[in-house]
């Protein structure tokens, strides 16, 4: 791994970060120590970050611990419209000295800021325990995405800052360089509050953008501590601004700001296609088409073969479907079992399920903590009580505990490819399971859906294999593995359909979403 003192030219080949192993007890002592500490710090006050100037406004927003939600973990300063007006005014005022910056200065800054999330890797995780809920293991894992996002695209922008040699006409010489956009709105969503905000934060300004962050409202105190990392790197305060603010109010003016040159979001299908929509109109001034990445929603299907390993499908299946409580876009959702090993594989999955233990994120023996807030357990029973009468309700089907936002892992069996539980995204754990005739079959449910994130299937039939490597529509797909879990530089992510816009975060192609190429021709002889 790269060291802050390593000049940019030498750093290492990417590799993807370790996760803690916390069956260790100095980790597991380690965590126990950083919740201590993260806990000493829960209500403090944050203020936004304009341009380099800080903020405080009166109108405050409280983020909540999901597991204990009398527990105010952050207060932060919320953006007006007008304040928003002055973050991208701000951005594109500094866009010209921050995109003059050369690439490998940016690289340095970006490893720095990657070296320091490092440092601190278990203060993060224990951040994002108290304000997103995630259980040890899952906190983990996002923090070292977030690490790997930053040492990847740091990688990638040296690649694209030295661009391959093109064909050379006779008498001139031919090249292509890489530009920056702009101003970038970045919105991220509150499920992998530290990895999705750094990963198109990091990309965005490693390429030469200024940007303006607006977190999710569930998870503010995790990007203010992103903030102070940008800082420790030495990204200049006014290559960037953290917006705190409600969607609903800031999230319009941002996107139709006629300085504004690209949106980076990922969250829901509804407001996706919304940024999509007000960002394709011209505005007074605007002399751009704006860009917009947009990752989306996920209604992702695991297809379980006759022949496949039982045990190993179950575990799958379990794993993507209640990992995080659900709560992954590459969450399972639909699992589309050959009818010929369908109660069989019920049961298994019956037991696997009845194993989980539910409960505070913060209890390191919990498999699945809360879900995120108040709303998200309403809408999840709501589904559940649909699901109810959907199809057969086989495990969990209410609230898994009386303080936090807790709902039992619930798997509802015999739906039916019409049913809303096959169809729309709950986004919590709810699995519905469907019976295939055959593997034909099976394929023709899991494409049966607007969206096209992730799928599995698990087989040992080669021709079967084939057929879902050609015709399982889906942006990532596994094979006799779970649906979760994209490795940064192994799993390029991205969805098609209403899955958003195939962006593959973590792959080779996606800084190019956020640069222009200039073609430059010149007649030496
Ligand atoms: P969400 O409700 O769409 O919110 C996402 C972000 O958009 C938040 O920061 C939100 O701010 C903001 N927002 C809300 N209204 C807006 C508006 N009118 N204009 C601009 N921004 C606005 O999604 P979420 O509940 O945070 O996240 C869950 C969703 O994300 C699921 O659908 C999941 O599948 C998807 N997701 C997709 C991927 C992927 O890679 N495809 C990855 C992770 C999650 P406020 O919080 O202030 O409302």
């Amino acid at each position: 791994m790269s060291t802050i003192a390593e000049p940019a030219q030498a750093i290492p080949a990417f590799s993807n970060e370790p996760v803690a192993d916390f069956s260790r007890g100095d980790k597991r002592e380690g965590m126990e120590k950083a919740l201590r500490e993260v806990h000493s710090q829960l209500g403090r006050e944050y203020d936004l970050l304009i341009g380099g100037r800080r903020e405080k406004t009166a109108d405050k927003l409280r983020s909540l611990n999901p597991s204990r939600p009398a527990e105010v973990v952050g207060i932060h300063s919320k953006a007006s419209a007008a304040l928003a007006n002055e973050a991208v005014e701000s951005a594109y005022g500094y866009f010209p000295q921050w995109s003059a910056t050369p690439a490998e200065t940016r690289v340095e800054m970006l490893l720095r800021a990657s070296a320091a999330i490092r440092r601190r890797k278990l203060e993060f995780d224990a951040w994002l325990v108290y304000e997103a809920g995630k259980t040890w293991p899952e906190a983990d894992a996002d923090v070292s995405e977030a690490i790997d996002f930053c040492e990847y695209y740091a990688r990638q922008m040296l690649r694209l800052s030295r661009p391959d040699a093109l064909v050379q006409m006779p008498g001139e010489k031919d090249e292509m360089v890489y530009l920056p956009l702009g101003v970038g709105v970045i919105i991220p969503p509150w499920n992998f509050p530290l990895a999705i905000m750094a990963g198109m934060t990091a990309a965005a300004l490693v390429a030469g953008n200024t940007v303006v962050i607006k977190p999710s409202s569930d998870t503010p105190t995790i990007a203010a501590k992103f903030a102070e990392v940008l800082l420790e790197g030495g990204f200049p305060a006014k290559s960037f601004s953290l917006l705190v603010g409600s969607g609903s109010v800031v999230g319009d003016v941002l996107v139709e700001h006629p300085k504004t040159r690209f949106v980076a979001f990922t969250g829901s299908r509804d407001v996706g296609l919304r940024i999509n929509e007000l960002a394709a109109k011209p505005r007074k001034g605007q002399v751009w088409i704006k860009r917009v990445v947009a990752e989306m929603g996920g209604k992702d299907a695991i297809v379980v073969d006759r022949d496949a390993d039982l045990d190993s499908a179950a575990k799958g299946v379990l794993w993507s479907a209640f990992g995080y409580q659900g709560q992954k876009c590459s969450a399972c959702s639909r699992a589309i079992v050959d009818q010929a090993i369908y109660d069989r594989f019920l049961e298994k999955l019956k037991i696997g399920v009845s194993e989980l233990k539910v409960g505070p994120a913060d209890q390191p023996e919990n498999y699945m903590g809360p879900v995120i807030n108040e709303g998200a357990q309403r809408s999840i029973l709501n589904y559940i009580e649909v699901g109810k009468k959907e199809g057969r309700l086989v495990a969990g089907g209410s609230v898994g505990g009386s303080d936090g936002y807790f709902v039992q892992p619930t798997v509802i069996a015999d739906v039916d490819s019409k049913a809303r539980i096959f169809q729309e995204e709950i986004f919590g754990p709810v699995l519905a399971v469907t019976k295939a005739r055959d593997f034909e079959h099976a394929l023709e449910l899991a494409n049966d859906s607007e969206y096209g994130l992730t799928g599995a299937v698990f087989s040992k039939n080669p021709e079967h294999i084939q057929k879902a490597r050609e015709r399982f529509f889906v942006g990532n797909l596994y094979i006799n593995r779970k649906c979760t879990g994209a490795m940064v530089g192994a799993h390029p992510f991205g969805g098609f359909n209403m899955s958003g816009t195939d962006s593959k975060a973590g792959g080779p192609d996606y800084l190019l979403q956020f640069l222009q190429a200039k073609s430059i021709a010149e007649k030496v002889s």
